[in-house]
Order: structure tokens, then sequence, then C-alpha cells
């Protein structure tokens, strides 16, 4: 898990912004937590990073949020990621055991995510000010849809390129890259480092050769990049009993006195979608709720 984290870099007199990351253990963390099918957990896993390497790059401050939403319309369901300023990401799948044949040895991402929905970003900056842009996906293979979403709606001609290696066994390497070429660099500068990036191996390939974030960018920049700041990435989930509590006083108090009165157990159970942790409330604090919702 302490091995997550997350590297900024500029090459080429700061017309290049580079991103790179290892989230082998915020995957792993999102694998078991839900206990998504191999497949899933590349999806998942893909999309969480994405949100990551997106917040890197243009969330300002810590409080700062942004959701990716993907839905494709295929046996996974819809797949929802939060990340935030401090590189903590969280994430939800409608279907996590879903399954999709593959023709060759790779995961079918596409397969289980589906190709013909929408990926959307919404960014929440503070206050009142958010922003959402919105995208159809173009492969469903997350990757080739964030850098599509990136050109189009960010106007920002980007490489996205985010990998999950899992096996049945809950073994799990996970991590990428992203590119962001700003304005000012010639065609020639350009076609060198899609060039690079097309050779680039997998980056599970060269994480499970033991390279690092900054390794991964040396490749892609081998004639020198500058180094940023390293901040390190993990799962996070914001939900507590107070928060759930709060939100149960929220639903007014018909809704609260229904809730325990079609209560079998002697309790309320609530489950996060976010994170699984369920929490329990007993008649009594039930009761209490209910006082506090008149
Ligand atoms: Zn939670």
């Amino acid at each position: 898990m302490d091995r997550d984290y997350l590297v900024r870099a500029t090459a080429l007199d700061e017309r290049v912004r580079a991103f790179a990351l290892n989230a082998t253990g915020i995957v792993s963390e999102l694998r078991r937590r839900h206990d998504t099918s191999p497949v899933v957990t590349a999806a998942l896993g893909r999309t969480a990073m994405g949100a990551l390497l997106i917040a890197a790059a243009t969330l300002k401050e810590e409080e700062q949020l942004l959701t990716v939403d993907v839905k494709g319309g295929g046996p996974a369901g819809r797949i929802i990621v939060t990340a935030n300023g401090r590189g903590e990401v969280r994430g939800l799948v409608g279907n996590p055991h879903a399954h999709a044949e593959s023709a060759n040895e790779k995961l079918n991402v596409a397969g289980v995510v589906g190709s013909t929905g929408f990926l959307s970003v919404t960014k929440h900056l503070g206050m009142k000010d958010s922003y959402q842009g919105t995208v159809e996906l173009i492969s469903g293979e997350i990757g080739e849809d964030l850098t599509y979403y990136l050109a189009q709606s960010e106007q920002t001609p980007s490489a996205v390129g985010v990998g999950v290696f899992t096996q049945q066994d809950a073994t799990v390497v996970a991590g990428g890259y992203m590119i962001q070429l700003l304005p000012g660099l010639s065609e020639k500068e350009i076609a060198a480092i899609e060039e690079r990036i097309a050779a680039l191996p997998h980056p599970t390939k060269l994480l499970r050769e033991g390279a690092t974030p900054e390794q991964i960018l040396e490749r892609i920049f081998p004639e020198g990049y500058t180094l940023g700041d390293s901040q390190p990435i993990r799962f996070h989930c914001p939900c507590s009993r107070e928060r759930f509590e709060s939100a149960i006083v929220s639903l007014g108090q018909d809704e609260v006195r229904r809730l325990i009165e079609e209560e079998e157990e002697p309790y309320t159970e609530v489950v996060c979608h976010f994170c699984n942790e369920s929490y329990r409330y007993s008649t009594d604090e039930m009761e209490a709720i209910l006082e506090a919702a008149r």
C-alpha cells in the first residue's frame, strides 16, 4: 500500500506536463472492498487512476473534488469514482461480478464497460462552483475515453495510459501516466513524444519489472524532464456513522418513522456504496434520530 504515489513533472521547457502513478494498493483495496471480478477490477481501477491523474492536473486545493462517471451500457453497469486534491480516491461499480468474453489474453474491459454511453467529469471546486464535461465513449477502454474527454472537453491534447494487471488469485499491479501537450510545441516535438508513447510497453509490464513512476516518465522523456511534487495517494472514503446519521435525519420524520416500523431486525443497517462499510443504528438510536428529524 505504501508504494502508492503520484509524481508530477514537466519537460521541454514546461511545454509538456507529465504525471505518473503507482496505484497498486488503491486498486487492490477497491478489488477487496467490492469483490470485483478481474475484468471489473481493471475497469474500476483504470477509472480510479484516471480520476487521480485529472485531479492532480486540475484541482488547485486539497478540498476540491472531482467525480468521473462512466455509463457505458455494458454488463458492469455504471462506474462512479471520486478523487480529491489530497490524492484520496474511492469508487463504486454497478455489477462487481460482471464478466466479458475475451478473444485474447487481455482483460476485455470494453466488454464489461460497454462502448455506447457517456463519460462525464464533474469538478466541485468549492462553494457553488462546479463544472461538468461529458463526452461519448469512444472505446470503453477508459484510457482512450479519458484522452478523448481531455481533448474535447478541456481542450488539452493528452495521452492517458492506465493499466491494471490482475489475476484470479487477487494479485494486482496498477499504474499509469498522463502526458499533456501545452501550446508552443513544434510538430516534430509532438511527433517524437507520440512515437515514444506508442513504443512504450504497457505500464503494468514496466511496474511488474520493478519500474517506478519516475522511470516510466524517463522512458517517455529520455532527453530529460524536471521532476515536481511527489504525492502519496490512497483509497479513502469519508463516510462515517455521524455522516450517515445526518443523512437519515435529512430524510425527514415520515421516512425515518417508516424505516423504524418496517425494520425486522432490532437495528437499521446502512451500507456505503463507495466502500461497503456498514453502519448499524439500534432502535433507540433510530428513535433519537426520529426526534432530531422533527
Ligand atoms: Zn464509505
